[in-house]
């Protein structure tokens, strides 16, 4: 087991240690899964939440990060990424274990009654699972070039989480969407310097683009395409190398290359795993949000019942009722439904405050 594995489950006896398995598991960092993952906390459960991508988010992170949404509760008009921001602040206040950059691959459901979860990086024991995985894993789309896959983490990057890790940096963007475009602004007062390569013309948010071109920034389109990565004898990037729309070759510092030419998802393992099926999502029990596997419940674009409406505030009522039944799944004795998050939230408070003194 990636995290806190003991002897127990290592061999030693076949008997799982308790505190190597999660009550709630949760498929999927997008809106729904990360709310999933606060209402868990907050109903008590030990929860983990997995998801492929290297941030939380799900579609709104991979596909529209500067677009607005209008039909959230509570917000009138909010960028997809800073509502993104504001459910990982909410999920984190339950303090749910995040494992990210992870796939999962397998799901089995165990004669113990466990779920056994087989991800790109380890194996978890889960006593309940909540599907919340969109239209599949989201991976970032990659530039054929010879020798970049090895280059990952070692200078080529698919986000730029912290900007401050670019600071004195030559760096080069691949790309000319809305995340390539601001990532590149952004970079500019604080990057040694910015290139940005693209085959075509930008297709960012017009005001965006004119920040860009105003900006100090080294643009390379259209028609221009990447050849070649370099690096040095400790394998890290160096130089990138590319080709004009003229077919010259021209090569350029890049000690850090951030390639931003969009995400694809793919359901692939998912549909291996036992599921009930309508097209490419799983059938659920619109009451429980129960799937066909005991255990195992599914909320948010993933699932399908009579008269679905694919958005983020469904995903988000779904996901209450995914763990409400989750939570009455592992224990039978607990209410189904455990009232205001106010009378919870001041409960533990009291009880926080309690310990201490
Ligand atoms: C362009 C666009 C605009 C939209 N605008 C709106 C809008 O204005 N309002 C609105 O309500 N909705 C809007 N939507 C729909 C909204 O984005 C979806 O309803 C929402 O993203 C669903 O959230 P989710 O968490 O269920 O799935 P997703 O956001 O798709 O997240 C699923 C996550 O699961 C992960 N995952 C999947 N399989 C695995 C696996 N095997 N292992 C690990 N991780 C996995 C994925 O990587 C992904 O991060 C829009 C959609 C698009 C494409």
């Amino acid at each position: 087991m990636v995290d806190g594995t003991s002897a127990a489950s290592n061999g030693a006896s076949d008997v799982p240690a308790e505190q190597d398995i999660y009550d709630v598991t949760i498929i999927g960092a997008g809106p729904t899964g990360q709310f999933a993952a606060f209402y868990a906390g907050l109903r008590g459960a030990k929860t983990l939440v997995i998801d492929s991508l290297e941030e939380p988010g799900g579609a709104l992170t991979a596909i529209y990060p500067e677009k607005y949404i209008y039909d959230v509760i509570g917000f009138p008009k909010v960028l997809a990424k800073d509502f993104v921001e504001q459910c990982d602040i909410q999920a984190r206040q339950a303090d749910p274990m995040f494992r990210l950059n992870e796939e999962v691959l397998e799901l089995e459901r165990g004669e113990d009654g466990l779920i056994h979860l087989g991800t790109s990086r380890g194996q978890y024991l889960t006593r309940t699972v909540i599907v919340c995985a969109g239209v599949g894993a989201f991976e970032p789309k990659r530039i054929d070039v010879p020798g970049i896959l090895e280059l990952e983490g070692r200078g080529v990057h698919y986000f730029a989480k912290r900007v401050e890790s670019f600071r004195d940096r030559h760096v080069v963007i691949v790309g000319g969407g809305d995340s390539a475009v601001d990532w590149a602004v952004t970079l500019e007062p604080v990057a040694r310097h910015v290139s940005v390569i693209h085959r075509s013309k930008f297709r960012a948010h017009e005001a965006t683009v004119d920040q860009l071109q105003r900006s100090s920034v080294d643009l390379h389109f259209p028609g221009c395409e990447t050849t070649a990565v370099h690096a040095d004898t400790d394998g890290h990037l160096t130089a990138l190398s590319f080709r004009n729309a003229g077919g010259e070759e021209m090569t350029i510092a890049a000690e850090e290359l951030i390639v931003a030419i969009g995400f694809v998802a793919d359901l692939g393992p998912i549909k291996t795993w036992g599921f009930e099926f309508q097209r490419n999502q799983i059938v659920v029990d619109k009451i429980t949000m129960a799937t066909n596997i005991p255990g195992v419940f599914a909320a948010g674009d993933i699932a399908v019942y009579p008269a679905k409406f694919k958005l983020i505030a469904t995903g988000a009522a779904e996901a209450v009722t995914a763990v409400n039944h989750a939570v009455t799944h592992f224990n039978p004795n607990a209410r189904l439904d455990a009232g205001h998050s106010t009378n919870i939230m001041e409960k533990r408070e009291k009880e926080a405050a309690a310990t201490k003194s």
